[in-house]
């Protein structure tokens, strides 16, 4: 029997649509929306694309979104100094710096800005001390990729608690806590990386597989426990006709897809593991949607916290 496809589009408007009254409520009381400053360094295609949906989808939930640009050239005290700037701004609620940042910032230059931006305002959960709180267990602002994928489990009415949870990818914004959230809701969980050895076979043990890799169709169906639950948090994008043969197959739909764009984004689980998963995520249209729903969910409970401590 084919996989249950989890349908991320559907629980990230689940999400969205539940964050709008609180985001009403609280402009109600504080006079103003809830507040998101984004920064955007440089001119990358895709980052632009993803800093063009956040601006949309918090537009639309009725955020305000404050989008600040720099050029590919800014040296990193600059973006440091933007960053100074909106934590001591009094309408900024959050701060997202758009990952990644123009190499000649430098190897270290992600983690200074992690480090410099405010806990109170870090939507994203990566600075040292949201990431204290995450392993601790008790994260205000959880990182959203992961905290996503939870609510797409637990919207589903997939267990999580007892059950073997493999984690392939160690980053800190998506394999380290997601391996932290599965760990709190009683998982017991492995994390994989690329010197893990015998990946497969440790794979194969898993009840819920969570590739985090950066690597088209890396996880084919011999990773996969029969019936298991498969979360793709994979992006990438192929532009090989033969690379695109080998994942979708020649004549299907979405290799006619292929043809005419000359390119298409696809998840680091091959499609035929849809034969042998019991449920599985799909690219696009799974994990991806709901990374912007926990943003704005983020938002607002940043900007609420911020309130309360006043
Ligand atoms: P990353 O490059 O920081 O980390 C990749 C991880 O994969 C590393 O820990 C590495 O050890 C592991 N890895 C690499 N090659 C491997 C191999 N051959 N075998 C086993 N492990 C291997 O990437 P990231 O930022 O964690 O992102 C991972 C993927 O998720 C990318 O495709 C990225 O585009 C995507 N992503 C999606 C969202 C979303 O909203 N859906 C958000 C963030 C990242």
């Amino acid at each position: 029997m084919p996989a249950r496809i989890l349908n991320g589009t559907a629980i990230a408007a689940e999400i969205r649509a539940s964050v709008q009254p609180g985001v009403a409520d609280f402009t109600t009381r504080a006079g103003r929306p809830p507040c998101l400053g984004i920064v955007l360094v440089g001119d990358d295609p895709a980052s632009e694309i993803y800093v063009r949906n956040k601006v949309k989808a918090g537009t639309d939930s009725g955020l305000q979104v404050d989008l600040q640009r720099l050029p590919s050239t800014a040296p990193l005290a600059d973006l440091l100094a933007l960053v100074t700037r909106l934590n001591d701004s009094d309408t900024h609620d959050g701060i997202l710096v758009q990952a990644p940042l123009p190499a000649s910032m430098g190897r270290g230059a992600s983690q200074q800005v992690f480090d410099a931006i405010s806990p109170d305002k870090d939507v994203d959960g990566f600075s040292p001390v949201s990431v204290g709180h995450l392993v601790q267990g008790r994260a205000r602002l959880a990182p959203c990729t992961p905290s996503g994928v939870i609510e797409l489990l637990e919207r589903s009415g997939i267990p999580i608690a007892g059950l073997h949870a493999v984690v392939i990818g160690r980053s800190e914004i998506v394999g380290k806590p997601m391996a932290m959230l599965l760990l709190q809701r009683d998982a017991t969980v492995t994390i994989c990386h690329s010197k893990t050895p015998d990946l497969r076979a440790t794979a194969h043990t898993a009840d819920i597989l969570v590739a985090a890799i950066g690597r088209a169709g890396f996880v084919t169906k011999d990773f996969v426990k029969p019936g298991a639950t498969v979360v793709d948090v994979g992006i990438n994008r192929v532009t090989d006709a033969a690379a695109a043969a080998g994942l979708f197959g020649e004549g299907s739909i979405r290799m006619g897809e292929f043809e005419r764009r000359g390119s298409a984004v696809v998840g680091d689980v091959h499609p035929n593991v849809a034969e042998v998963a019991g449920a599985l995520t799909p690219v696009p249209g799974g994990v991806g949607p709901l990374t912007i729903a926990m943003l704005l969910k983020n938002t607002l409970a940043a900007a609420e916290g911020r309130r309360a401590r006043r």
